[in-house]
């Protein structure tokens, strides 16, 4: 017997002063450097803005556990994992999100952890996106949930940039994660397709193949024009 479980939902938003900003896209596409950047550049124009990383590898309860089995130290069920960072991501909203965004600030995430778990979270389904898999892994891990929904940023820049890119911009990087390699970052990238066709309103696409500076360029002119008018 098969049951259909369906309910319509519709994606939390932030409805605190503060700016809620994400960085997306795959290992290597540049969403340490430019959310940096686009952070010290909020700071110097006046405006109160952090940067906090997510997953959590040197801070929180979970760190240490995080990073173990990022690094492939550790290993546990791939499940069992995006719960794992749901609860981390769960302590990082309320303990440093939610706090600052109540003060007016802007906060920026490298990774939104729900759209990041539906991409990695897909990755052992290689060949192509199964989407009752990935609605219900969105349901798991708190973007569709009706019980605990985390809230969406208020904007999600998208970096795009293609495999070959980003393995050459890894390939200096000495202590590389489970996922920084050639066949996950590609059923990584397409989890994103996915995410990017199935929410369109929620990404802002950005050509992350150009230089550091012309990237940077491109954020500053989308925010000019948003709500922190820059
Ligand atoms: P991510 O956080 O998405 O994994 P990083 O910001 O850590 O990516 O960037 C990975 C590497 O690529 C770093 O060495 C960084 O200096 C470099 N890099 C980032 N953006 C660019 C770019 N636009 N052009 C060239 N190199 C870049």
């Amino acid at each position: 017997m098969t049951y259909l479980v369906n309910f319509p939902t519709s994606l939390k938003k932030n409805k605190l002063p503060g700016f809620f900003l994400a960085l997306e896209g795959i290992d290597g596409s540049g969403k340490t450097t430019q959310s940096q950047i686009l952070c010290d550049h909020l700071n110097a124009s006046g405006k109160v803005a952090s940067v906090l990383h997510f997953p959590r590898k040197e801070s929180g309860l979970l760190a240490e556990l995080n990073a173990s089995i990022l690094s492939g130290k550790k290993k546990i069920p791939q499940e069992a994992f995006q719960y794992l960072f749901s609860a981390d991501y769960t302590m990082l909203v309320n303990e440093e999100i939610v706090p600052r965004l109540e003060k007016g600030e802007i906060v920026i995430t490298d990774r939104f952890h729900c759209y990041s778990s539906v991409a990695y979270g897909l990755f052992d389904t290689k060949k192509e996106i199964d989407r009752i898999y990935a609605q219900s892994l969105m349901v798991a891990n708190g973007l569709l949930s009706t019980h605990f929904q985390f809230f969406v940023p208020d904007m999600t820049f998208y970096l795009d940039v293609s495999i070959s890119t980003a393995l050459e911009r890894m390939s200096k990087k000495e202590n590389k994660d489970i996922y920084e390699k050639k066949d996950v970052l590609e059923a990584v990238a397409r989890g994103y397709a996915f995410l990017r066709d199935e929410f369109p309103d929620e990404f802002q696409y950005i050509d992350a193949e150009r230089s550091i500076d012309e990237v940077t360029k491109n954020m500053v002119q989308i925010l000019s024009n948003s709500s922190i008018k820059l």
